[in-house]
């Protein structure tokens, strides 16, 4: 009961901060004398700090509290095709140090399992961190990710299945590892500390290399059986329609996804083209650069319909490095959204764009430490994953 009162009280004080002990006391619901011996707890282990006063409003000037961001230290990874991401950061999730390194070599799990430690350890290295003031590390990928064993049911760049990655990490390091889909650790980031901060359903559309749906109900990110929510890149859009890296024909990611793009302009470029040349011939008036963009625009809208359709979010959250080819992508993703959404779910609901960059990528993993790490003592006990 003691632990689950001190992770109330530093909960409130996280996410709510900075509070006087007043403001706690009424937001807890816990006596003035229980608030008062936990926040005095909570500043001897340096977990919260006092910060200054708060306004006077007639009553009796208050020390206010907040959380103290240096108590610990995280870790992010993003493990992509051939690319790691990695961020340190403090638990408001600033990042300290950010390192961006070529995955080499073999890509069996023990390998990548090993090059990832290495990549923390050097990363930690270079700010001086030590290991005992790190509270854990966080890897996000693509794929079928079960966030409470920390095992990887399917990978689709690697080909795995059924691998227990985040316990052979820890095992380099001695130190706590949670795994997750990329796109949850961007939806945990966006509650914790951005737009989904208080909003009880949400969802994260993710566009790039593929694409992803993070899902917030009533407060909770969805997981689903074994973690397999999301897969918003492969949902069938036309039977018969192109091939996709999942085996499967006409899924959205086939006919919209960065790749598919670039596959359907190949032909009137001389040599290889990134997404920005594509916006940018676009912008010349380029007319099957245009038309590339505007039919991926076209499916990725009919996609987020089924989403509104089925989940009815409050807000969606439209990110990943696809955004940033604009309007040119983006407004007939928006006219196909409102034509194919079930009348009167979009009425009201909160449409926010974030273009965005690997770091954010490795600072969401780095956030899914400090989603564990105020998550109910009780939830907490049952899903680290041991270090040894
Ligand atoms: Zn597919």
């Amino acid at each position: 009961m003691r632990a689950m009162n001190r992770n109330l009280i530093l909960n409130i004080v996280r996410s709510q901060g900075p509070l006087s002990r007043t403001q706690l006391t009424e937001l807890s619901g816990l006596s003035v004398g229980a608030v008062s011996q936990i926040v005095n707890d909570l500043l001897e282990d340096k977990w919260i700090n006092e910060v200054g006063e708060s306004d006077y409003t007639g009553g009796r000037r208050q020390v206010m509290l907040r959380l103290n961001p240096t108590a610990g230290y995280v870790v992010g990874l993003k493990l992509m095709e051939n690319r790691v991401v990695c961020a340190v950061s403090d638990l408001e999730t600033t990042v300290l140090n950010y390192l961006d390194e070529p995955l080499t070599g073999s890509h069996s799990p023990d390998a990548v399992a090993e090059t990832l430690a290495q990549i923390v350890i050097h990363a930690l290295y270079q700010t001086g961190i030590t290991r005992d003031h790190v509270r854990g590390v966080g890897v996000g990928l693509a794929g079928v990710i079960d966030g409470e064993s920390g095992i990887v049911h399917y990978s689709p760049f690697f080909h795995w299945q059924h691998v227990s990655l985040a316990g052979m990490i820890a095992r380099h390091l001695s130190l706590p590892v949670y795994l997750e889909n990329d796109v949850n650790t961007l939806t945990i980031t966006e509650q914790l500390f951005g737009s989904g901060h208080d909003v009880s359903n949400f969802v994260v559309m993710t566009m790039g290399r593929g694409i992803g749906l993070g899902v917030v109900i009533n407060h909770q990110l969805y997981r689903g059986h074994k973690g397999g929510v999301g897969e918003l890149g492969h949902i069938t859009l036309e039977a018969d329609g192109p091939l996709c890296d999942c085996g499967k024909r006409g899924c959205l990611e086939a006919l919209a996804a960065d790749p598919a793009v670039l596959g359907s302009v190949k032909d009137s470029f001389e040599s290889p083209v990134t997404l920005d040349d594509v916006v940018q011939a676009a912008d010349r008036g380029h007319s099957t650069a245009r038309e590339a963009l505007d039919r991926s625009g076209y499916y990725l809208g009919l996609g987020l319909a089924t989403v509104v359709n089925l989940f009815c979010p409050a807000l969606i959250i439209v990110s990943g490095e696809g955004v940033s080819a604009g309007a040119c992508r983006l407004d007939p993703m928006f006219e196909s959204l409102r034509e194919h959404t079930f009348n009167g779910l979009l009425d009201g609901v909160e449409i926010l764009v974030k273009p965005m960059d690997d770091q954010a990528w490795a600072r969401g993993a780095a956030g899914l430490v400090v989603g564990k790490l105020f998550e109910s003592p009780l939830v907490r006990s049952q899903s680290p994953i041991p270090a040894n």
